[in-house]
């Protein structure tokens, strides 16, 4: 019998790498899709033939628990959030209400699909396995650098601190009902899939000003320093999480960093410019990055999960902007990023 996954956010960037995994696998694979949602013009519009899409929305209980019954998954992949930090600050109580009363909601759904309502250890090994999409924003401003699984959460957003929660609370049900339940704390992990930040705003500028578009890319801080991995690895990750005898939280980074400057230098030179020609910097809400101290510890995950990130930094970079420059140059591309085309200044 194949197994059963349910990936709440699926429609997005890891979702969709997820989902390509997980039947890579031989999975059968369940998503949760929002009501505002277009699965044919998503991320997983090429897979639709292979998967099973249920409408439902973390804000909304019923509507998770009812997903939960319908798929009655081995494995629950929680990765729907209000993704973009800066948006947290505009829409704050929206943020907490998603990505941290949503966590609280679909693990109320499944232990009430489970039929498991006392604790402790009511818990059954039959009962879905459970990932939270935790997030380095929730370390902040970090008391030590790098950051591992004991780190004490600092956040500095309200997304961040809407994670915090979530991630305690993943937390709390492994060890209180003995769910088997884990915490990824990934770090920034991005792909031609992903949504515009700072590094896909800086890999659509470059192809537009390779193809004559636009002339200019203003970013903020050029010396900013992240942990940046490519996405397609991460949820590698995520799926080995699920699969050890126990349930742990797990630090999901490279370990190294690299700075906005650097992207921006990799970016230029793969389509053969030179990137001092066309960047301007200096401060700006928008571009942001709002933590500098921020790099993973990920030796839990290596020596556990035997995990280990096979895209480097810089062929990250190169893919991002190969993929920008082919989608801008087919109509296909331009069709099937109209909003993303759109936001880049
Ligand atoms: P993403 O591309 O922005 O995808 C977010 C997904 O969540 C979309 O499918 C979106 O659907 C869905 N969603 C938003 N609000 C929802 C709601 N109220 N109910 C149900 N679904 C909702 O994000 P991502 O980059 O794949 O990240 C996946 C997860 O990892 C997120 O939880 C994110 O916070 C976390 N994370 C990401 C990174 C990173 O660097 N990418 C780092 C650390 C943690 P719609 O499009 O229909 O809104």
């Amino acid at each position: 019998m194949s197994k059963r996954a349910l990936i709440t956010g699926i429609t997005g960037q890891d979702g969709s790498y997820l989902t390509e995994y997980l039947l890579g696998l031989g999975y059968q694979v369940w998503g949760l899709v929002t009501p505002r949602a277009d699965p044919r013009a998503s991320r997983i519009g090429h897979l639709l033939a292979e998967v099973s899409l249920l409408r439902g929305d973390l804000t909304d209980a019923e509507s998770l628990v009812a997903a939960v019954d319908r798929a009655r998954p081995d494995e629950v992949y929680n990765l729907a959030a209000m993704s973009f930090v800066p948006l947290s600050w505009q829409q704050a109580e929206l943020a907490a209400d998603v990505n941290g009363m949503g966590v609280l909601r679909m693990l109320e759904a499944i232990r009430i699909v489970s039929g498991r309502d006392g604790p402790p250890g009511g818990a059954h090994p039959g009962d879905p396995r459970f990932y939270q999409a935790s997030s380095s924003e929730m370390f902040g401003n970090a008391a030590e650098t790098p950051q591992h699984e004991h780190t004490p959460p600092q956040p500095r957003s309200p997304y961040g601190a809407a994670k915090a929660y979530g991630h305690l609370l993943t937390g709390n049900y492994r060890d209180a009902l003995g769910l088997y339940a884990v915490s990824g704390i990934m770090f920034n992990h991005e792909s031609p899939r992903r949504r515009p930040g700072v590094a896909r705003k800086i890999s659509l500028a470059v192809a537009r000003i390779k193809l004559g578009h636009q002339d200019k890319l203003h970013l903020d801080r050029l010396d900013a320093r992240r942990d940046w991995g490519y996405a397609g690895d991460y949820v590698r990750a995520m799926h080995l999480a699920l699969q050890q005898d126990r349930a742990a939280d797990y630090v999901i980074g490279t370990g190294r960093t690299h700075s906005v400057r650097d992207m921006v230098r990799i970016a230029f030179d793969e389509v053969g410019l030179d990137w001092r020609d066309h960047v301007t910097s200096g401060s700006g809400p928008e571009d942001t990055v709002e933590t500098d101290l921020l790099r993973a510890d990920p030796v839990r995950a290596h020596s556990r999960l035997g995990w280990r990130p096979t895209v480097s930094f810089e062929e990250l970079v190169r893919m991002m902007v190969d993929s920008d420059l082919r989608g801008l140059t087919t109509e296909r591309g331009a069709a099937a990023h109209p909003r993303i085309a759109g936001q880049v200044g």
